[in-house]
């Protein structure tokens, strides 16, 4: 049976990390409202109650629990919960991030730069690695870079060159991947209204912006949503840039 327009994910389980705020939050809830049964975490566990219980209310078959992916254990457990759960996944996206320093780059310090590639670059390898034995062929991964990784932001330059190495991070996961038929690719938001932009809204919005406002998590989640679909079939290796027209390359 082919799925309806509006229920791509009729039967899949995707799991989203960071999911309980922002664009993961939109995410996950986009993901159900098509039809997903979403496994959602971050590291708080009031945090993941409040949204499990926000997706609930709604009619989403959702279902999650704590994970930092910085912590092996974690991250551990993420899989066994999805394994006993559901016992594979047909979608991943990685969305956690960490920007520990706002301000010039040569100013950061030693663990800023650390805990930044840590999270950002490490984690999502890792977290990659550790939950792909679920993953079903046809399956598609999805990594959360940012506008940065093509445009650095001199305000948060170490962050800016993690998204830059996810841009790599997907090409190679996708070469690799291409023979067991799972598909990665990255998408490079810009600026979009959330607890984690603050800080740069606050310094002052890009002049180069052909539409004049900040994005919406939504506006992210429904473009994520087309590279975890089946609409995005002959993808992988690309990144997709959602920013309001920011230049971002030739
Ligand atoms: P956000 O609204 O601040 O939400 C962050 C989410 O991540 C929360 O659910 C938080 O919950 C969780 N989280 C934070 N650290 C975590 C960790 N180590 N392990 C697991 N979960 C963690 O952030 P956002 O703006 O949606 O950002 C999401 C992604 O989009 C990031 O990869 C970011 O780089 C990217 N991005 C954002 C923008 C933007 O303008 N907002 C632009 C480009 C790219 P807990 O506190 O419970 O952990």
């Amino acid at each position: 049976m082919v799925a309806s327009a509006n229920q791509r994910f009729h039967g899949k389980v995707v799991a989203v990390t960071a999911s309980t705020d922002g664009i993961g939050y939109a995410t996950a809830r986009r993901l159900g409202d098509e039809g997903a049964t979403v496994v959602i975490s971050s590291r708080k566990q009031r945090n993941v109650d409040r949204a499990l219980a926000q997706l609930r209310a709604d009619g989403i078959k959702a279902d999650g629990l704590t994970c930092n992916v910085g912590r092996k254990e974690d991250r551990e457990r993420l899989r066994d919960f999805i394994e006993q759960k559901h016992g594979r996944l047909d979608g991943l996206v990685l969305n956690a991030a960490a920007s520990l320093h706002f301000g010039p780059a040569l100013e950061t310090s030693e663990a800023a730069w650390d805990k930044t590639f840590d999270v950002n670059v490490k984690s999502t390898f890792l977290c990659c690695r550790d939950l792909l034995p679920l993953l079903e062929s046809g399956g598609s991964i999805v990594i959360v870079g940012s506008i940065t990784g093509f445009e650095p932001d001199s305000n948060i330059g170490a962050y800016s060159i993690t998204k830059t190495a996810l841009l790599a991070l997907s090409r190679v996961l996708a070469k690799e991947l291409s023979s067991r038929e799972i598909r990665v690719n990255c998408i490079a938001p810009g600026i979009i209204r959330t607890r984690f932009s603050e800080p740069l809204v606050h310094a002052g919005l890009p002049k180069n912006m052909i539409i004049d406002r900040l994005g919406r998590p939504e506006e992210i989640a429904a473009s994520i949503a087309f590279l975890v679909s089946d609409d995005s079939s002959y993808m992988s290796g690309e990144s997709l840039t959602v920013s309001g027209g920011m230049q971002s390359r030739l």
